[in-house]
């Protein structure tokens, strides 16, 4: 290329870049007459001079303050005496504190036409950035901005309700569906980690394990469904009974319920124990087919100091064999570990 040629297409395109950056409506007045291009971001296709003219000062409008144009990639060609083409790639810089919207890339193809002794803007096909535009929106820079915030309050919401959904599923994976109180698997996840604890702070831990005596009888003499709100009635009496931080009241299986009570002495456990029992005998439920006439419980008692010679289920195998001992003796009373 003629290196005049050459430097006569660059000032045409500075030119250009210095008004489109400065956001200068004299650039409207380079539009040739006959002049077509495709609009900012979207698909709309313009002919005619005045629309591109009111598109132009609309994009103007929407940033009006000096952008920066950081010049990626440059073509200048030259086509005709009277026609030449300039290809450009480049980042614009807009002052908008948002880092998203703040640097658009922008692919830029201008055709500049002689027209009467002057160099005529006969196409222009700019995209910023090509496909984020709704149909027919020409620069969706100020929209853009806004659909960040809308964007981001969006996934803020979703992010909460997603925890909320997560935080009632924990709940109901750790709640028996019959009595809504902590079921085996929420005891069998507090065991351990209370066992732990107790090996970390050198404090006890210590079980409680409630059998419903001649269950069976029960169901068999009132049917399944009275058996069912026999459960619910236990297990609202035995939730209700806690005083204690950490306490724990959780349905083992059937009939069978488990009081873990961390960092107690062992008289508190054994008053502990002596008090439920009286409550359910409060509450006397009645059980046609027994001595007194109201169902009774039996229970075991376990307390131990965690340690790494034991694994945690002793205290259940312990709180078990002691619940057996308080079966065999006739049932209706409570049996403490390593006691007659
Ligand atoms: P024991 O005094 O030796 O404990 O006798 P039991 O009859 O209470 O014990 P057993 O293990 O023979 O029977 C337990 C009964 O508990 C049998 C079972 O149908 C009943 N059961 C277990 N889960 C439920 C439940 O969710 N609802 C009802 N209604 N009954 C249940
Ligand atoms: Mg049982
Ligand atoms: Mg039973």
């Amino acid at each position: 290329m003629r290196p005049n040629r050459q430097q006569l297409i660059r000032s045409l395109f500075d030119e250009y870049i210095e008004m489109y950056s400065s956001r200068d409506n004299r650039l409207t007045h380079r539009f040739s007459e006959n002049f077509s291009g495709y609009a900012g971001s979207s698909d709309l296709l313009v002919n005619n001079r005045k629309e591109w003219m009111r598109i132009t000062r609309q994009d103007f409008a929407q940033v009006p303050e000096r952008i920066h144009i950081e010049m990626l990639d440059l073509s200048l060609q030259d086509l005709a005496d009277n026609l030449v083409v300039v290809t450009a790639f480049f980042h614009i810089h807009l002052p908008i504190p948002n880092p998203m919207l703040s640097r658009e890339t922008a692919r830029l193809v201008l055709i500049f036409r002689l027209e009467h002794k002057d160099w005529m803007i006969a196409h222009s096909g700019i995209s910023i950035p090509y496909g984020l535009a709704h149909k027919g929106e020409i620069y969706p820079i100020a929209q853009l901005e806004e659909r960040n915030v809308e964007l981001e309050s969006m996934i803020k919401a979703r992010t909460c309700e997603l925890a909320e959904a997560n935080r009632q599923l924990e709940i109901l994976s750790n709640t028996d569906s019959l009595t809504n109180i902590g079921n085996r698997r929420l005891f069998d996840m507090m065991l351990q980690t209370e066992w732990s604890r107790g090996q970390r702070s050198n404090s006890s831990l210590a079980l409680i394990m409630l059998d419903i005596d001649h269950f069976k009888q029960f169901n068999d003499h009132y049917g399944h469904l009275a058996g069912d709100d026999c459960l619910k009635q236990l297990a609202s009496t035995l939730s209700q009974s806690g005083r204690r931080a950490g306490e724990l009241v959780a349905r083992y299986g059937g009939e069978e319920f488990v009081i873990l009570l961390p960092n107690i002495d062992k008289q508190t456990v054994l008053d502990t124990a002596q008090h439920i029992h009286q409550l359910i005998q409060a509450i006397a439920i009645p059980h046609a087919d027994t001595d007194l006439g109201i169902v009774p419980v039996s229970a075991g008692v376990a307390y131990l100091q965690p340690s790494n010679q034991q694994n945690a289920l002793e205290l259940v195998r312990q709180a078990d064999a002691a619940l057996y001992r308080a079966k065999s003796a006739g049932r209706n009373c409570i049996r403490v570990m390593n006691e007659k």
